[in-house]
């Protein structure tokens, strides 16, 4: 099941984003290479996660804050990946997230990112796969391991589920 952000990509777009889909965790930075967009781990200000802007010799190019958890940057790197999918035409001088992914974009095409970035990182598929293979444990149990093969937080994974 993917997000109706998911169906406004290009088929080139899916078809790329489902060859990362074999292999856990996802490789986001080899994806966003696949992009042609260039990433950074940087030092951003304070309270900042990440950005996208277009660089006139580099192309576009995504700066994740270096100094957040491993699990928020691969998720920060994903939103701004939506972003250079979903919001090109958006980006103008730059987006920058702050740690709620707010930027000077809308509340909506902020949470359009966010599921997009949930289909890239956290396929159904896989998720609904690991769970039934984890029935042993209790849900809370679960969650915590399929969170740790995939490097989400256990946070992000509980809102895919819907929890
Ligand atoms: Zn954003």
């Amino acid at each position: 099941m993917m997000s109706r952000e998911w169906l406004l990509l290009t088929e080139m777009e899916k078809n790329t984003i489902a060859s990362f889909h074999n292999d856990f965790p996802v490789k986001v930075g080899a994806l966003a290479k696949a992009f042609g967009i260039v990433v950074k781990s940087s030092t951003l200000a304070a309270g900042i996660s990440g950005e996208i802007k277009k660089d006139e010799r580099s192309g576009y190019v995504i700066r994740v804050n270096r100094h957040d958890v491993k699990a928020r940057q691969r998720f920060t790197l994903a939103h701004e990946i939506a972003h250079f999918l979903l919001h090109k035409d958006s980006i103008g001088d730059g987006i920058v997230d702050d740690i709620l992914y707010r930027s000077s974009l809308s509340d909506t095409m902020e949470a359009q990112a966010n599921r997009l970035a949930a289909d890239i990182l956290m396929p159904m598929p896989y998720v609904n796969k690991k769970m039934a293979e984890l029935s042993q444990y209790r849900e809370e149990e679960r969650i915590e391991k399929v969170a740790s093969l995939l490097e989400v937080s256990i946070t992000a994974l509980k809102y895919r589920l819907g929890k």
